[in-house]
This record gives structure tokens, sequence and C-alpha cells, in this order.
């Protein structure tokens, strides 16, 4: 246990979560002073009002993805939550999992929608969406008023009976959770004070309804997916320093999942993993609200192992939604249905968290792995997002349907374009650090100091940022120099520095920083693979941070074979993936530079040949992959066995 009281990690721990906000809400105001409390050392992020998108590929996906959110309406939104509570609607309800007989009904429309436009008007300004969100939640507080014993969800408590009765039921706590973290975020984000309100009255019904349960039912009902129940009750706990959602957040821990891991034991394999990881970001939170060390732990080791062991190329992880295998073996788990693209959206969480911690640049590369490579390009012109992230060979991109469809990944889709600015820029104290290369700008009000960072990255290998301060300023900014360069150079107003960090590490220049000031930083991109775990005869292609897939030619332009009008997850009739491209060059178990077989046709726009058994094969950066078919790994002359 830290030398923190409780009482002090709960009055700082909302800041460091990034859970503060400077404005006209009272109660977070009361966590914007560093008192003596705050666990020192820890990185926050910066306010996403303090943040802004500059023009570029990041700017223009947030905008599709708020394009998407504004064609949603709050009556149709509303639907199911008013007949839960009996209040009349003619609304016509949306489908998939949306619909008014899916048990999941509510997650996205009084959840995912929640947080979505609850970052996107902090983010981007977007008052339209801020209002949508302002009267979404104002209807929903009609709900719960109405229904009057505090509880609020699109389906009624007799899901939740099913679950204790252990009879079938999908997973009542996860949408709960969904809802309690929308209306958190529209506090939190958007000033919107009734949403703490609607929130704690959920909290103190949770609390006060798995209370009365015996502990081993308690276990028993935790078998299904709940979200992060734990995670948004630690949060709750944190924004109003009340502790018993720190206590109703300890009812939704399994020592059964938990213990093995604070013993460094990897017993993921037969687990969901969407179901496991939020549980994870819930202990990383009360790791950071109560200082319990073994949270810490706990959320580091998961962390590192699943990043390590059982993660594809592009950052993500998952077969059928599942952990299938033993660590380090992925042979054969090449599929349609890999890298459940909300998987990515929780590591990333987790991967955040855990840097704020540590500081340790390892986190922020595996964010821009997963950024750049199954975040970026998984969101279509229209604003329909993916579900799983097809790794065999020959397969092709689809998502969902705007009206019928509503999957966990569209909601987690909806908040992650709503949220690039998030993670850009953190802050240590008085210091700044830069931790992903996204044409943006920071206004640091309160220290009177501002950073234009401009940049085409990645189809640039270089960033500038220029300085904006009323007058100068000593102060440290920290600048990531990811590990796949071995060439940064950097220039302050125009003179090259002469020492450069190792790559993997953060950069700090401490100076007196004067109005004007430019940083220039080049960022060398090189070609190198890695072999798929467990299976050294099969490859993938690198450059720099992204990853690279063949060309194996256009997708089917059938409707039905791209876009998924219904709540399935997967298209009908789905050809078997076809044999891994082969390449001329032999297995290796070690990262190579593949400078042999694969060459840079153009960086600018990121072309590549690779010498393929029967010809060349075409190359470019998955997140360009659009309407083709594609194949991330591909056969070396080993083995040539099937993966
Ligand atoms: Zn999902």
């Amino acid at each position: 246990m830290m030398d923190h009281s409780r009482r002090n990690f709960l009055k700082t721990s909302a800041c460091a979560a990034g859970l503060c906000v400077a404005g006209p809400l009272a109660v977070a105001e009361a966590f914007s002073a560093d008192e003596s409390g705050h666990p020192s050392g820890r990185l926050v992020p910066f306010p996403l009002a303090s943040v802004r998108l500059a023009p570029g590929i990041f700017q223009e996906q947030e905008e599709i993805n708020a394009r998407y959110l504004d064609s949603l309406t709050v009556d149709r939104l509303l639907h199911s939550f008013r007949i839960t509570a009996g209040i009349p609607s003619s609304a016509t309800p949306y489908k998939g999992w949306e619909d008014p007989t899916c048990e999941l009904r509510g997650h996205f429309a009084g959840g995912h929608f929640l947080s979505a436009v609850a970052l996107a008007s902090a983010a981007s300004g977007n008052t339209v969406l801020k209002s949508r969100g302002d009267e979404l939640v104002s209807g929903l507080d009609a709900c719960q008023k109405k229904i009057g014993t505090r509880y609020l969800s699109a389906y009624p408590t007799e899901l939740f009976e099913h679950l204790a009765q252990g009879k079938p039921v999908w997973a009542p706590f996860y949408t709960y959770h969904k809802i309690m973290a929308g209306l958190l975020d529209m506090y939190l984000l958007s000033g919107d004070a009734d949403a703490l309100r609607i929130a704690e009255g959920m909290g103190q019904w949770a609390h006060e309804y798995f209370w009365g349960i015996s502990a081993d039912q308690r276990q028993r009902m935790l078998r299904t997916e709940y979200g992060g129940m734990n995670e948004v009750l630690a949060n709750l706990a944190a924004v109003t320093r009340k502790e018993r959602y720190l206590d109703a957040a300890r009812l939704f821990e399994q020592p059964s999942f938990l213990d093995p891991l604070s013993e460094r034991r990897d017993e993921l394999q037969g687990l969901h993993a969407n179901t496991h990881v939020p549980k994870i970001i819930g202990a990383a939170r009360m790791y950071e609200v109560t200082g319990d060390r073994r949270y810490r732990d706990i959320a580091e080791y998961f962390l590192a192992e699943v990043l390590a062991a059982r993660n594809y190329v592009i950052g993500n992880t998952s077969l059928d939604e599942h952990w299938k295998t033993p660590p380090d073996q992925l042979k054969g788990t090449l599929a349609w249905t890999n890298a459940e693209c909300c998987v990515a959206y929780n590591l990333m969480k987790l991967e955040r968290l855990v840097f704020g911690w540590t500081a340790d640049a390892r986190w922020m590369d595996a964010y821009e792995r997963a950024l750049f490579n199954c975040r970026l390009g998984t969101q279509n012109s229209q604003g329909l997002k993916q579900y799983f992230f097809p790794l065999a060979a020959g397969y092709w991109r689809a998502y969902n349907s705007p009206e019928e469809s509503f999957w966990c990944c569209t909601g987690t889709g909806v908040e992650e374009f709503a949220k690039f600015a998030d993670t850009i820029y953190f802050r240590r104290g008085a210091e700044i650090y830069v931790n992903q290369f996204i044409a943006s700008t920071l206004d640091w009000k309160e220290e009177g100091i501002g950073i234009q960072q401009s940049t085409r990255f990645p189809v640039e290998q270089g960033i500038s940022f220029k300085v904006s301060c009323a007058k100068p300023h000593a102060r440290a900014i920290h600048v990531r120099i990811p590990g796949w360069t071995s060439g940064a150079e950097i220039k302050i107003n125009g003179r090259t520095l002469e020492s450069v960090a190792d790559p993997g590490s953060y950069l700090a220049i401490r100076r007196v920083w004067r109005d004007g000031d430019t940083l220039t930083v080049g960022l060398p991109m090189e070609l190198r693979q890695e072999p798929l775990p467990g299976d050294a005869s099969v490859t993938a292609v690198l450059y720099g941070p992204l990853v690279l897939a063949a060309k194996l030619g256009a997708a089917p332009t059938e409707e039905t074979s791209r876009v998924i009008h219904s709540g399935e997850t997967v298209p009908k009739n789905l050809p078997p993936p076809e044999k891994l491209p082969e390449v001329k060059v032999a297995a290796s178990k070690d990262s190579v530079k593949p400078e042999t077989w694969v060459q840079v046709d153009s960086s600018a726009d990121l072309r590549f040949k690779a010498s393929g058994a029967s010809g060349s094969l075409d190359l470019t950066a998955m997140y360009k992959i659009r309407d083709e078919r594609y194949s991330v790994y591909l056969q070396t002359e080993g083995s040539k066995e099937q993966s």
C-alpha cells in the first residue's frame, strides 16, 4: 500500500484518469487542484477541449464519424427505454442489437452513443452533437423518474433475474455499464449535470441489487459478460468522492480471473477476449483510485502478456472472439473472424492507462501500432464500422449497416473515431509529452503555452512543431522516438541536436522556449518483418509503424458481402480463405530486414513490391486497403504448412 490515504486517492484520481474538466462543474473542479496526495510522477492526458485535430486523415475520419452520429435521432434511440419505463413511443426502433427484442438493447442507444457525442463535442466543439446528447440525457432522465427505483435500462429488471437464476440471458450488466459510462462521459466531457445524477442513481441501484445477492451467486453471475462495471463504478467513486461506489466496484471482481494474473500466469486460453479486457481496465482504475499495487501488477502483466504472446501484427488479438490457443501459438488461427475491433479499442484504453503510470514508450508504440493498423481503415466513407478484422488471405473489409446492426464494435467504433485527440499529448506536472504524430494543436491556456503539430505522417516521415507562448517558458517537452526508427533526427530552430534518445524512448528537450520556436523531428521508416507467433514460416512486413498488406484483387461488389444488414457479424456465404501468397524468402524465427525481397516503390504513396513465388506482389499500408481483397500474412519458403 502506498503512503497516500484512500481519501486523497479519491480526490486526485479523477484528474489522473483524465476525468476532470476545467469549467463550471463544482464537483469536478474540486479535483483539479494538485493536492499533497497526488501520486507524483503520473502522466495525465490533456483535456479534450485543449486539443484540436488539424486537417489530415484523422480529422477527415473524425468528421465522417460525426456525420454518422448526426444521422441517428433521439426519439428512435430512446424508443426501448421509453417502452421499458411505460412511456409511450411511436418512434421506429433501430434494429440489430438495438431491436426491441434484443437483450442488449440500449447498449448503443443510451450508452456508446452518449459517450461518442460527449467525446465529439469536447474534441471538436460539435454543438449539434452536444445538444443531441443533452436531449437524450433528458429523455433518459424522464425514463428513470418514471420507473422510480433509480434503475434505468432499455429492458426490464427481469433480465437480471434471469442472470441470477442461471437462465439463458445475454449480458445485462454489460449493457448497464455502457449506459452508466455514457452518462458519466456526458457529465465529464459535456458538462451535463443531470447525467451525473442519473448515473449515480444507476450506481446505487446496481450496488443495492448486487449486495443483496450471496457472494457465491454473485461469482456465478459474473461468469456472464459484465463489461466494465468495476471500471465505471470506480470512475463514479473518483468523480463523487463517495466510497460506496468503490464498495460496489469490488462486488464486480472475480478472483478466479484475477488471481492467476496476479501470479503472472497466462490462463487466458478459452476465455472471451472482449469480456475480459474491460475487467482489467477496471482493475487499472482501481489501482488509480485505491492505490492498491496488486491491481497495477495485474494490469501490467495482462497487457504485456497479450501484446507479446497473443497479438497479431496489426496490434489486436482473438479468434472467433476468444483466446483459443496457448501463449505464443497463433499457428493455424488466421480466419475471417480475427481481431474483433472492440478488443483493440479496449486494449488501447489499457495501454493509455499503463503508459500514464510508467511513461514507458513501449505502450505508446503499441497504441500507435493499433491506431494506424486496426483502427484507421476500419470505418468506411459512410461512417460504418468493421466487426472482425479478417487476417486469412483473400478476404476483405465488411461493415455494419447504418440502422440494422449496432454491434459492440459499432459502439466502440463511434467512440474511437471521436477521440483521436485524447492521446496525442499528455503532461506530467509542467512537462509536455508528445505521444502520437497527428496533425493537431495543443492550447494549454493555464500555462500560456501552445504547440502546433504539422505533419502528413505516415506518408511523410517527419513532424514539425511550432511553439507559441506569450513570454519565454523554461519547460521540458518530451517527444516519443518510436521503437521502429533507427535514425531519428531532431532540429531546434533549424539546428540539429547532436544526441537523440534511443528508439523506443522519449527524448526530453529542456530549454527556454520562445514564441515561434520550431522543433522538427525526422523519423525515417524502414522495412522489417515479424513472423506469426508459433509459425516462423508465416511472416508480415512493416514499414515504420505501418503493417503492409498484399493486394489480391477487387473485393466482391454485391452489397451483402460488404455491409451486413442484421445483427449478424459475418457476411453470409463466405468463400474459404485463399492460400497465403508465397514469397521468395526463407523462413526465419527472428525479425529480419526484408530488403532482399520487398522494395519501396513510393514512400509518399505507400506502394511496395514483394518478390512472390509466382510473380511480383503489390503491397500497401493496410489502412489504405478499402475495396480490395488482401493478405497481411505471407508464406515464406519454409515448411509451407497451412496457417
Ligand atoms: Zn465488438
